[in-house]
């Protein structure tokens, strides 16, 4: 290993609107046959995790047995558990059909589907209690960026995510990360430096909240990560891992990062 902080690495592939049942099937599989030479001596602070559409969670569970080999995730979750909420699906729902988390709070459910702040912290706050693993998404559009409002507004994210969360439910289940809108998909990466400047505002203000709970917890960045960048990402001190989209929609360019991420 060459990381020297003691915080869990994830690398998890967030595959988005993509694959047929038939392609997320094999795509699983090769991630999951693939996982253990990646992720090599490693194996207990790398976690790697996919995260295929709804209708493929399915056909992936068999290569995410119970356990810490591969972990699966939904790509978004209902803001309850159970009732008359038309085309939701629950955090104990997902638990019961072999699923351990999901993503939360994606810009793209931001941009495209009108989540706001106070949405993502009612399904925080659910999955938390529920008991699901989680991955928070925060990050700025590019004329925040631009304004040099950045930091402000991702802490603006953090504080209404976090606003009724109780101190008890930070723990390992809940990992961050940090997406700049104007590096997803864009082939424009963050650099070390930008990346690892906001990392490290994201867990002070975590500190600040949260004590050493809050300030230990996995940090991702997220935005054109590919073989060829993740390592100079990763050498920054904050950079707990990645999500990943494009590259993880090949299982060669996805295990080649999660091998970066093991150190090899
Ligand atoms: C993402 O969707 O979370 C993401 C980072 O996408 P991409 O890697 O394609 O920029």
């Amino acid at each position: 290993m060459t990381h020297t902080n003691e915080r869990l690495r994830w690398v998890i592939g967030n595959w988005k609107q993509n694959k047929l049942r038939f392609e997320a099937r094999e795509l699983a599989e090769a991630v999951a046959q693939g996982r253990a030479s990646a992720v090599g001596a490693a194996e207990d602070r790398v976690r790697v995790g996919i995260a295929p559409t709804f209708l493929c969670l399915d056909l992936a569970v068999p290569f995410a047995p119970p356990g810490d080999a591969l972990w699966l995730f939904a790509q978004n979750v209902g803001a309850q558990d159970f009732g008359a909420f038309t085309g939701e699906i629950g955090p104990t729902m997902l638990l019961d059909a072999g699923v351990n988390g999901a993503i939360i709070g994606h810009s793209e459910r931001r941009e495209h589907f009108w989540e706001t702040d106070e949405d993502i912290e009612r399904k925080l706050r659910c999955a938390l209690a529920a008991g699901l693993q989680v991955v928070l998404c925060i990050g700025e559009p590019l004329e925040i960026r631009e304004a040099e409002q950045h930091e402000t507004f991702v802490i603006s994210q953090l504080s209404t995510a976090f606003f009724n969360i109780p101190p008890e439910h930070i723990t390992e289940r809940l990992v961050l990360a940090y997406e700049p809108i104007w590096a997803i998909g864009t082939g424009k990466t963050a650099t070390p430096a930008e990346a690892s400047a906001m990392h490290h505002a994201i867990r002070t203000w975590m500190g600040e909240t949260f004590g050493a709970n809050g300030r230990d917890r996995s940090i991702l960045y997220g935005g054109s990560v590919k073989p060829a960048n993740a390592a100079a990402l990763l050498a920054a001190p904050d950079i707990d891992g990645f999500l990943v989209g494009g590259a993880s929609l090949d299982a060669a360019s996805f295990l080649d990062i999660v091998r970066t991420a093991a150190g090899g």
